[in-house]
């Protein structure tokens, strides 16, 4: 190849590919990043971010000794182990070079299990229905690292999208780009596929995350169309199982209501309560936490037969907690609350047969007071969210749906956030971060570690290993 236009080129401009970039550039590399939306602050999951800069529900800036196991907790040990040490040994480092990089945090409670005062996006988002993204903490750090990208001598294109990657002798040398209609090509050393994701791309969707993606809730923008995964596929990188997401529970109306999505969610509810399907019987362990429900919510048959059946009590009680309370968040922006005096009622308010759903809350709640609830089928563990009787009018009941913030599968990456081929190698001038790459999360558990590592500390340990390489 003679001598490539750029160092490093990354692909898609959300928080991993401008990561790599800047950090990349910051080291001494001349780097672009390409960006297919052509808007000046154009949405992407980053821009939409909650901000919430945590490991496994953990402080990111605790150390490996205490993040390595907490990722392994979390996701069963379904990790890899390299990329667990990735993300354990540069957490707390990657706070420090992004606030060198302007980005700002504020050390915030937020109030979700496990979670005291984090690193969190500065502004904050408000934590309000419906999205809120415009000077908060995503579009804030977008554009601080757009800035120190820039002033550095590296740039972003806008309505660059990236169509193929090019390869020569093995080797990954660039890209090929759709810029005003015409395609050309970019040589890079190295390119870093960051393009988020495939959770807008309903016929990846289709089948191992879900039977019906026409039936859940994009709780995210719709940039995420998996295009790095499929690029990745065609030069023979190799990609871990795509069936977990990270999401949570929504109200069903939220799938024509766009007041109530990203929040509030009914996570804090749907823990407590129990959750019924079409037929009237529990389906799932609710005590696993909302990213666990809404992914076995999304592998129903019908994902928009599910229905949280609950207490008034437990609605007026747990409903009110939590950062941004369903109660009364959800019924105020157009969610619907069903509530009825006795089960009979309930039964027929949410069209399942009545003798089933009492079986089902008798079988429950008798299960409770005995505490064997971890014999029901299936079982209640009770281990990480407390359980609550079902037993006395009035009730209450929310129809569900599950929202989908980002796939979890992807791209298989090494320690240096290589893309490995199918036979375990790394493929030369390739690398993948944020939520293009898989091996991290998911699993039996469907253990979520968080977007936001996966996408700074991927994307910063791509761009400083690229620059090694460039170094030797
Ligand atoms: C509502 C919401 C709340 C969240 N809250 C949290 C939180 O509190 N904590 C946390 O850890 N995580 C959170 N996340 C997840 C986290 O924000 C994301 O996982 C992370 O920002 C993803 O970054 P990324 O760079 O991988 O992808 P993205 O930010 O999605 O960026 C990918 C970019 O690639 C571009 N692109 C796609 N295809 C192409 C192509 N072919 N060519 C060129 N460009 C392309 C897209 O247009 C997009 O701009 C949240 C997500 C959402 C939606």
């Amino acid at each position: 190849m003679s001598d490539p236009e750029y160092d490093l080129i990354a692909i898609g401009g959300g928080f991993a590919g401008l990561t790599a970039a800047a950090r990349a550039q910051d080291l001494g590399l001349k780097c672009l990043v390409l960006e297919r939306d052509s808007e000046d602050r154009y949405l992407c999951n980053s821009r939409i971010t909650s901000g919430v800069f945590h490991v496994a529900s953990n402080d990111v800036r605790l150390g490996p000794e205490d993040l390595a196991p907490a990722i392994e907790k979390e996701t069963a040990g379904y990790a890899k182990p390299e990329l667990v040490q990735t993300i354990a040994v540069n957490a707390a480092r990657t706070v420090e070079w992004l606030r060198g990089a302007g980005v700002k945090f504020v050390a915030k409670g937020v109030g979700y299990v496990n979670m005291r005062q984090h690193m969190v996006l500065a502004p904050p988002r408000r934590m309000r229905a419906g999205l809120d993204w415009e000077g908060r903490g995503g579009d804030f750090t977008l554009r601080a690292l757009e800035a120190f990208l820039i002033k550095y001598g590296g740039a972003v294109d806008r309505g660059a999208e990236v169509t193929r990657l090019l390869m020569e002798d093995g080797r990954c040398i660039g890209a090929e780009v759709k810029a005003g209609g015409k395609l050309k090509e970019i040589t890079a050393r190295a390119v870093v596929i960051a393009d988020g994701g495939f959770q807008a791309n309903p016929e990846m969707l289709r089948g191992s995350v879900t039977g019906a993606p026409d039936r859940v809730r994009l709780r995210a923008t719709p940039s995420g169309t998996g295009d790095g995964i499929r690029m990745a596929q065609d030069v023979g990188a190799a990609v871990t199982a795509l069936g977990d997401f990270y999401g949570h529970l929504l109200s069903a109306t939220a799938m024509t209501n766009e007041a109530l999505w990203p929040y509030p969610n009914i996570d804090i509810v749907a823990v407590a309560g129990v959750m019924v399907d079409g037929n009237g019987r529990r389906f799932v362990d609710e005590s696993r936490g909302g990213v666990f429900l809404s992914n076995a919510v999304a592998k129903l048959d019908d994902p928009l037969s599910a229905t949280l059946v609950m207490t008034k009590k437990i609605w007026d009680e747990i409903g009110t907690d939590g950062i941004a309370p369903p109660n009364p968040l959800m019924v105020k922006h157009g969610g619907t609350l069903i509530e009825a005096p006795d089960l009979g009622a309930l039964a027929a308010a949410i069209q399942v047969p009545a003798d089933a759903l009492k079986t089902t809350l008798d079988g429950y709640n008798q299960a409770f007071h005995s505490g064997n609830l971890g014999t029901l089928s299936p079982q209640r563990d009770g281990g990480r969210h407390q359980a609550y009787p079902v037993e006395e009018g009035p009730y209450c009941a929310i129809r569900l749906c599950a929202g989908v913030t980002n796939t979890m599968g992807g791209i298989e990456i090494d320690q240096h956030c290589r893309v490995l081929g199918k036979d375990g190698a790394p493929i030369a001038g390739l690398y993948a971060a944020g939520s293009s790459t898989g091996g991290l999360e998911g699993g039996p558990n469907v253990g979520y570690v968080g977007g936001l590592v996966k996408a700074f500390v991927f994307g910063m340990v791509a761009g400083e290993h690229i620059a090694g390489e460039i170094d030797a």
